[in-house]
């Protein structure tokens, strides 16, 4: 079965072409600066990465001309041999625990609740009507981020602030990256051939730490946003929350000046003026000092999670897992993390450390044997899970109608 795998955002939209089960990837790339004068994309075909600029007035112009050189490239013969296509939603708020196939029904309801994620649905939304529109044979999937963390008790997810706040709008902590904490628990549970009780430390410039106990999440560290949990690349995480109002007074700034501060220049970028963890490792070799500080204040917070986590396991984890962008590739921070659990008898092979880099092709432990937890590196797909979850509810739909 031939599916995609889209990510849409307000204004890119990210695709993958599959061939399922076998998880073949057909070709794979982007459209970037939709609704702009810049429109452009890429797109692979075989070995060759096609870049083109294009008029992209919309999420229709980037759907129309993917399907156009799906077809001209000869990558499918026929648009009909897409049977489905599979959108990541960021926010499926209380409703949904699990991914679905979007009927009328559920794309009011997840139209609904845009509220929960004004920057990101609406665009996810006007993805998923341009493919109905243009491919209205294919079946639509939504497969939401906050699914994952849907199996979080009322004690955990709900905020001590007036309850009816959660009853009248649904003020709550939802969780985010689900799609990868939920392909690192498949990858673990297929590796330790059980229902795994795990730490997952999702380091991207956007970061999460989720617990999962049997296979489910029962704690993770985003909340009713994704500016929740720990320092991020450029969001601040966890603060005091008197903090805003002060500034607001002090600065003579409005509320969306000091929320867009804490969301994209604070973190990593508020310390050091750079948010990207390759550029704070050059800095880290060149002792600078800022970039010393925001280090430590950056694992610190890691760290606070691992072991709130591991006390809510019980002290029984089968393993700390570190994937995105940063657990894959930084050593430095999984090195500085992990010397920091000491207490907990977790120690790091520092050689294996070094040599993990997902980026060159390597997964795997990179505690040592004398690590009371053993601690991974893995590649994280949310692509793939994508992927895997639309073919799943569409197999089965096929297999009840036959
Ligand atoms: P997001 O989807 O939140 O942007 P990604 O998982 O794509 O997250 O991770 C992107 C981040 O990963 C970058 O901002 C950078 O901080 C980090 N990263 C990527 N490659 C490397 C690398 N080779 N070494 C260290 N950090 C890296």
């Amino acid at each position: 079965m031939k599916l995609l795998s889209i990510n849409a955002g307000s204004s890119t939209l990210k695709f993958r072409l599959y061939e399922m089960p076998e998880e073949k990837i057909l070709t794979k790339g982007a459209f970037e600066c939709i609704g702009t004068e810049n429109g452009e994309y890429t797109i692979r075909v075989g070995d060759k990465k096609i870049h083109k600029e294009a008029q992209l007035d919309d999420h229709n112009d980037a759907v129309r001309i993917l399907l156009e050189e799906l077809v001209s490239n000869h990558i499918v013969t026929n648009l009909n041999e897409i049977e489905a296509v599979g959108h990541r939603i960021v926010h499926g708020g209380n409703k949904y625990s699990k991914s679905v196939e979007i009927t009328r029904r559920v794309l009011k309801e997840i139209e609904s609740i845009s509220d929960l994620a004004p920057l990101h649905n609406p665009a996810a939304i006007n993805g998923v009507r341009a493919f109905m529109e243009a491919i209205p044979n294919a079946s639509m999937v939504a497969c939401f981020d906050t699914a994952f963390h849907q199996t979080i008790e009322d004690a955990d997810y709900l905020y001590p602030i007036p309850y009816e706040w959660y009853i009248k709008y649904d003020v709550r902590k939802y969780g985010f990256h689900g799609l990868s904490h939920k392909f690192i628990t498949e990858k673990m549970t297929s590796i330790l051939k059980k229902k795994p009780n795990l730490i997952i430390c999702h380091i991207g410039n956007g970061a999460s730490i989720s617990a999962i106990k049997e296979g489910v999440c029962i704690d993770t560290s985003m909340g009713f946003t994704p500016n929740a949990g720990i320092m991020m690349g450029t969001r601040c995480g966890d603060i005091d929350y008197s903090i805003i109002n002060y500034i607001m007074k002090k600065e003579e700034r409005n509320l969306e000046w000091v929320d867009h501060k804490l969301n994209k220049d604070s973190g990593l970028q508020g310390i050091t003026g750079m948010n990207d963890l390759r550029d704070i490792d050059r800095a880290y070799y060149a002792n600078d000092q800022k970039v010393l500080l925001a280090i430590t204040m950056y694992t610190n917070k890691i760290v606070d999670y691992i072991a709130k986590y591991f006390v809510k396991l019980g002290g029984k984890v089968d393993a700390i897992c570190f994937t995105a962008g940063g657990g894959e590739n930084d050593d430095i921070i999984r090195k500085e993390t992990i010397q920091k659990l000491y207490p907990l008898g977790i120690s790091i092979d520092e050689d294996k450390n070094k040599e993990t880099i997902v980026r060159k092709g390597c997964e795997g432990i990179i505690s040592d044997e004398n690590s009371s937890i053993p601690v991974y590196v893995l590649a994280t797909d949310e692509e793939l899970m994508i992927a895997r979850d639309t073919y799943e509810i569409i197999n089965q739909k096929k297999t009840i109608n036959e």
